[in-house]
């Protein structure tokens, strides 16, 4: 057999040991806010059928047309890995009959989603995402609430210098309008565009203004803008929308760029920024984006249901939190250390762990070391307040020392009244 030296397929990672503790404190911190704010947990399948992701994020997508892992599996379905969480989370609200349930209902969810990108930095082919939808509300008040849900969490987890893009893409009876506007404005400049902006004039005509070649920039600052081109109905959404934002402390800007690219968007539309990383000239990713979208449910066969939602990438927060330095509390420190000698005591051992971990309090050990010294150099270096010593003499007489690491006192106790003793000191 070859030899192979196995490595994480390309745009994949591991999330090491200590990693996890962010990706636990962004756990703590998403379920909490949505707890507070009524929102109720939902895994779907990381499995969909892949035409989902097709008719629901949309055909002429990058996600779709590029970026989706989709396959036939040995039945001969056609199936993908989920780009993202939304058409997933609309399915299930339909497969289930949620539009019975009280409205609005408000789901969450935390997974990974999968893209095929081209490596680059920040951008994975594996990557996790937390998001919030609502559906059956279409008061504005929904879109700014979802808006202010991620941009709390993003607080809570300390990220500095936050701001929200927002923009209006209109709905069906005035996004068709601008972008044939778009489209023929666009027509009469084709070579003056970007590659990509030539095929999305023709197929996704709003991807071009969120283009960031520099040859498209003066192709659109003289574009026609939506927000000139909104029906009433539109444009009095997007301005109570604003209003409410105006009531929470949330900093944001108006972007008329703004379109996020996936199909099903209705109406408002923002995305998340750090203002961190513009200092760095690095090309700004958004920590999350967002919007309404009040055709889907309808498009996808269930009742005609308004909706809005947020997906933020779990690992733009890491790096995030790292840059900037970001502490939280550790895990709760461990106060007890276990030490034993011989293997009638490390059998006596495995029982008194289990006794305390009854009793919830952190001991930790390492019974792969025979030595005394090397097991209390251990006991020292995690700073436990006492260890607990079972040699093979207390082994045999049912007994356990306690020593107090800092005074050096050490107390002989039974077995059974490990806990009891330890618990009384630690107070
Ligand atoms: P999107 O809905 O595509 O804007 O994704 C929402 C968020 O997920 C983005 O703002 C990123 O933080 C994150 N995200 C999207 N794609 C990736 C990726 N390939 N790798 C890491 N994070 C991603």
């Amino acid at each position: 057999m070859k030899n192979t030296k196995f490595q994480t397929l390309t745009g994949m990672h591991d999330i090491l040991p200590e990693d996890q503790r962010y990706f636990d404190k962004i756990y703590e911190v998403v379920s909490e806010i949505a707890d507070f704010y009524d929102f109720e947990k939902i895994e779907t399948p990381i499995l969909e059928d892949v035409d989902l992701f097709n008719k629901g994020t949309g055909q002429s997508t990058d996600i779709v047309k590029k970026e989706m892992y989709s396959f036939r599996t040995k039945g001969g379905d056609f199936i993908a890995l989920r780009p993202e969480f939304t058409p997933s989370i609309a399915r299930a609200y339909i497969q289930h009959g949620m539009n019975n349930r009280p409205q609005p209902l408000k789901l969450w969810a935390f997974g990974p989603c999968f893209r095929y990108e081209r490596p680059q930095a920040g951008r994975y082919r594996q990557f996790w995402q937390f998001d919030f939808e609502i559906f059956g509300e279409k008061n504005p008040v929904v879109d700014a609430q979802i808006a202010q849900i991620s941009y709390n969490i993003l607080k809570e987890l300390k990220i500095k210098n936050l701001v929200i893009e927002v923009n209006s893409i209109g709905d069906n009876q005035c996004k068709p309008y601008y972008k044939k506007l778009l489209g023929n404005y666009l027509r009469n400049r084709n070579t003056s565009l970007c590659s990509d902006c030539r095929i999305r004039a023709k197929e996704n005509v709003l991807r071009f203004l969120d283009c960031k070649e520099e040859k498209c920039q003066p192709v659109k600052a003289q574009a026609p803008q939506i927000l000139d081109h909104l029906c009433d109905e539109c444009k009095a959404h997007f301005k109570s929308f604003l209003e409410f934002l105006d009531e929470t402390e949330i900093p944001y800007n108006l972007n008329p760029y703004l379109v996020r690219g996936l199909d099903y968007y209705t109406r408002t539309v923002f995305e998340i920024f750090s203002s961190e990383d513009e200092k760095e000239n690095i090309p700004k990713i958004a920590l999350g984006g967002g919007g309404r979208y009040d055709n889907l449910v309808k498009f996808f066969g269930g009742k005609d249901t308004p909706a809005c939602g947020v997906a933020v990438g779990v690992e733009r927060i890491v790096e995030l939190m790292k840059k900037q330095d970001i502490k939280f509390s550790k895990k709760k420190e461990v106060e007890v250390f276990l030490t034993q000698l011989g293997d009638l005591a490390k059998r006596k051992s495995l029982k008194l762990l289990e006794e305390f971990r009854k009793a919830n309090i952190k001991v930790s050990e390492s019974f792969g070391r025979d030595s005394l010294k090397a097991q209390l150099s251990r006991a020292n270096k995690i700073e436990a307040k006492f260890t607990l010593i079972v040699g093979q003499k207390e082994a045999l007489d049912g007994k356990v020392i306690i020593r107090d690491m800092k005074t050096g006192n050490q107390y002989s106790v039974s077995l059974e009244n490990a806990v009891k003793e330890v618990k009384k000191r630690l107070k």
